[in-house]
């Protein structure tokens, strides 16, 4: 029964700086969001615990009963929100959904479609490096360098010389939304499977702000820690049964053992949060804070400074900031924000000149101000202070104290204060 302060002092001051880290910076890394405490507590829970290979109602493991409800309500209630027939929430996270999505629906050394890493694409749609990469045959796609749009020209192409057994539709650095129909539609010309990785968009999807791809796609992947706002954690998803042996044996015992059936519970309330008014608004909020953002830093004191809006503004939760005429590279322009107290990652523009670990680009998003209470107004000043900051002379105090401004406006996890 001892604490985690008395029993290892050392892993308890890390969690606590982290804590006052989230409190006092403002945090725009798009593809993080903070989880409510209801959501923390069912993860931090006694089904740590608990061994439960296989399914609800077919476990390897005895006294499975409670565990069981869990992870039934958890599918049962991500069906509803996407409109699925088919759920599966057990990947550990949205690299291993989309590893046993796609073994499910293609064999290595088979051909695969998805948008370049270097145009917004993700590792596990075809990077050298990884799993899909090695032990796929990779054709990839890209945006339009003129409107830094998908190239759908390009990709139907591409999809007609290589004939891929499954095309990939999804991003981690667009700021777009995709034309799911026009994917389909390529993806029936060529007898492709089509899977969508929502990770991203996927709150902006269960609060009815932007296209759902499970009409239209095989199979469909997620996280449930970005725009969704829960656990950190994947999930699969299916318009249709067709694919359910395939997909849940392709998770367990494909890929994985046991399920974290904690996190499955903390996904579970996350679902339920999802489905609630309160959650469409946040997400409402969450687009419109990404817009201002793009309409501030598209004026022209912000031009003038070389600092541009890839594609001109945004349909999303984020947006891309083109710094190729700007003085300051992507890690610099990333150092700046954080002196003020601003947190963003770097990131590459398509083609960019310079190496991976320097860029020439942010992405900057708006899912966690909007979950600490950001409206308008706040994402206003927000934008305001990135532009300043980004100009090639900047009052660091002042725009320090402009953070602390809005911290102080939206306290974070209040109750977590020793
Ligand atoms: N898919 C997309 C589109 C992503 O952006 C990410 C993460 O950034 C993932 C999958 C992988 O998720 P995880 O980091 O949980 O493995």
């Amino acid at each position: 029964n001892t604490s985690l302060h008395e029993l290892d002092p050392e892993i308890a001051a890390a969690v606590d700086a982290e804590l006052v880290r989230q409190q006092s910076t403002l945090e725009m890394i798009a593809s993080e969001n903070f989880a409510p405490l209801a959501v923390m507590e069912a993860q931090g829970s006694v089904l740590t615990n608990k061994y439960a290979e296989g399914y609800p109602g077919r476990r390897y493991y005895g006294g499975c009963e409670h565990v069981d409800v869990a992870e039934q309500i958890a599918i049962d209630r991500l069906k509803e929100l996407f409109g699925a027939a088919y759920a599966n929430v057990q990947p550990h996270s949205g690299a291993s959904a989309n590893q046993a999505a796609l073994f499910a629906l293609a064999q290595p050394g088979d051909t695969i479609l998805g948008l370049d890493l270097a145009h917004g694409g993700h590792l596990t749609h075809g990077m050298r490096l990884n799993f899909s990469g090695k032990q796929f045959n990779v054709v990839a796609y890209h945006v339009d360098a003129a409107t830094g749009l998908v190239d759908m020209a390009e990709l139907e192409k591409l999809a007609k010389e290589h004939r891929p057994k499954v095309i990939i539709a999804g991003w981690s650095a667009y700021p777009r939304e995709l034309d799911f129909a026009a994917f389909r539609r390529i993806a029936d010309e060529v007898g492709a499977y089509l899977w969508v990785d929502m990770a991203h968009f996927a709150g902006l999807v269960a609060a009815g702000l932007h296209a759902n791809p499970v009409p239209y796609a095989d199979v469909v992947t997620s996280t449930t820690h970005k725009t969704l706002g829960g656990p950190r954690g994947g999930i699969i998803l299916a318009r249709s049964t067709d694919f359910a042996k395939k997909l849940n044996s392709s998770v367990f015992p494909g890929f994985q053992g046991g399920p974290l059936e904690h996190v499955i519970a903390a996904k579970a309330v996350s679902f339920k949060v999802a489905a609630s008014e309160e959650f469409k608004e946040r997400q409402r909020r969450t687009v419109e804070g990404a817009r201002i953002l793009a309409e501030r830093l598209t004026a022209d004191d912000a031009r003038a400074a070389g600092v541009n809006v890839l594609s001109g503004g945004t349909d999303v939760h984020l947006i891309l900031v083109d710094l190729r005429a700007s003085e300051l590279d992507g890690q610099q322009a990333e150092d700046r924000l954080h002196e003020v107290g601003i947190t963003v990652n770097r990131n590459a523009v398509p083609d960019d000149p310079r190496p991976p670990m320097v860029t020439s680009g942010l992405r900057i998003g708006t899912p966690a101000l909007a979950t600490r209470g950001f409206g308008a107004e706040d994402f206003a000043e927000v934008a305001d202070v990135i532009a300043e900051a980004l100009k090639p002379t900047y009052d660091a105090e002042a725009l320090q104290a402009r953070v602390r401004a809005l911290a102080d406006k939206h306290p974070l996890y209040p109750g977590l204060n020793k």
